[in-house]
Order: structure tokens, then sequence, then C-alpha cells
């Protein structure tokens, strides 16, 4: 399977020259099984380029079909469904799967950003593509050769988080957003859940030094340090902040590629970039 990036900036779009090289767009992944899979993780306005690039195959005719798994419903991880073609383009089908909340339901989440308050569409009911809404869970799910197994994070319960992981035969990859790891069972529970996956994708918007106060965001150290006690062979740090400029994120990157070889870690350690392909 092979997964790409098509937005991973967190909490706000970040356009400007010096965001250029590694995008400015907010979280999306997709990935692409062998037998022509297609599961996207998370709806930022990533997802809005990704739509363009679909919609140049079977989704402008209508016959497309995609599985969306949302870790959450902050704004920078839904924002781009409301907008591209093939949400819009009859016949398309989306199976959605996330987390519901104390406040309401997923399906009511993106009901309320295409609500006549924020949108022309005037609701889910009026887009073209038949979708459905499923909460998630940790029974695992089938979409074609890919199963794809949840964890939750669920400290804040108006809204809960849950990271996924996606396995292919013996490959498997792991995305977890948005976490911290407030103690050692939330911990452990990461651990196993990205044990020995070929590659993890992990927010890191700000290292130990930056911040200290908790927002519920993971530090790059955290990353590395799951990636390490996990075993994992690959790190992407992703939900860069808005502040890290091109320039900035190659210097963290060759900061922290000397503390891996330091802590005696053996992964590969990049920064997730947009329209980056990865075979898994
Ligand atoms: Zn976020």
């Amino acid at each position: 399977m092979k997964l790409q990036f098509w937005g991973v900036r967190g909490y706000v779009p970040t356009p400007g020259a010096a965001y250029l090289r590694y995008g400015g767009n907010t979280c999306c992944v997709a990935v692409h099984g062998t037998a022509g899979e297609l599961v996207v993780i998370d709806t930022g306005t990533g997802f809005c380029q990704l739509g363009d690039k679909l919609m140049e195959g079977e989704f402008r005719q209508g016959r497309g079909e995609l599985t969306l798994l949302i870790t959450h419903t902050y704004w920078d991880h839904i924002l781009g469904l409301p907008f591209p073609g093939v949400v819009h383009t009859p016949g398309n089908r989306l199976n959605i799967y996330g987390p519901d909340s104390t406040r309401g339901s997923l399906k009511m989440v993106y009901d309320g950003i295409l609500s006549p308050v924020y949108s022309p569409v005037y609701g889910l009911a009026n887009i073209g593509a038949t979708h459905s809404f499923q909460p998630i869970s940790t029974e695992p799910i089938q979409v074609g050769g890919l199963t794809v197994r949840a964890l939750p994070f669920s400290r804040r319960k108006h809204s809960p988080i849950w990271a996924y992981r996606i396995e292919e035969g013996e490959r498997a990859l792991v995305y977890i957003t948005d976490v911290r790891y407030i103690d050692d069972q939330i911990w452990s529970q990461a651990v196993g859940f990205a044990h020995k996956a070929d590659l993890l994708v992990h927010s890191a918007p700000y290292t130990r030094d930056e911040q200290v106060e908790d927002y519920g965001h993971s530090r790059v150290e955290d990353a590395l340090e799951l990636a390490l006690e996990a075993e994992t062979r690959r790190l992407f740090l992703y939900h860069h902040a808005p502040t890290r400029t091109d320039t900035a994120l190659d210097a963290l990157v060759m900061h922290y590629r000397a503390e891996v070889v330091a802590l005696g870690g053996t992964f590969e350690l990049d920064a997730a970039r947009e329209g980056l392909l990865v075979e898994v």
C-alpha cells in the first residue's frame, strides 16, 4: 500500500512563500491499497486538492467510493469536506467513520459546517454523493484487502480523539495526531498500537522546550520516543505548527535525526510534506 500526504499543517491553513516546500494545508492523508482501495484519514483543507485529483478519475463519473476515517472534529481535521467536487457528484459513495461526542454525533458536526450559517449547501442532505456515518469502535473494519484498527485517546468527551492503524498483509501504518501522553496507560496503549509499524505518522507541532502548557498536543520528543519503543521502521513528523517555515522544518529534522542516533534508534525520520507519496 501507499500513503500520500495532502495536508500536513496543524491548527490553521498556512499559505505563503516560506511554506511552499512542506505545504500549508491542514491534515489529510490518502492510503491506497494494492487492489485500488482508497482510505482517507481526516478532511482538513488538504482534502480539497485530493478531491480535485480524484475528479480526474472515476469520481468525475460518479463511480468513486472512498472510506473516510476522522480522528476528531477540530477545524483543522474537518474543514475540507464541504468543498471538493467528489462530495457533490451524485453516484459517488463516502463511507465515513469517526467518533461521536457528548455534544453530538459526527454527522451532526459535518451537517453543522454545511448549515446556512457557514455554507450555501444548506446541510449534508444536499450534497450529491451518497454518504453514511458510522461511529468508530475498536472492532476492525475491512476495506477490501485493508484492515483498519482504531484506538481511542478519549480524554475530552466533547471531542474524543482516535488513532488509526491500517494493515495490508504484513505491512502496517499508524496515524496518531493531537494526543498528549498524560499517563502510563495511554502511553502503553500507544506503544502497543504502533508496534512494529512500517510507517508512523505522528503529530509533533512543538518541542518540549517550546510548549510546556498542555493543550493536548504531542511534542517531537513524544513521537521519537514512541517510534523507538514501538520499534517502528519509519517516522514522519506531522501536524506542523503554523510558525514552522520550510527552513525551520529542515533544521528541526536535522537536529532530531542526530537525536535519534544518540538514542540508539534505527528508524528513518522525516517531516511530512504535502504531495509526498510513501511506499509502506
Ligand atoms: Zn489538529
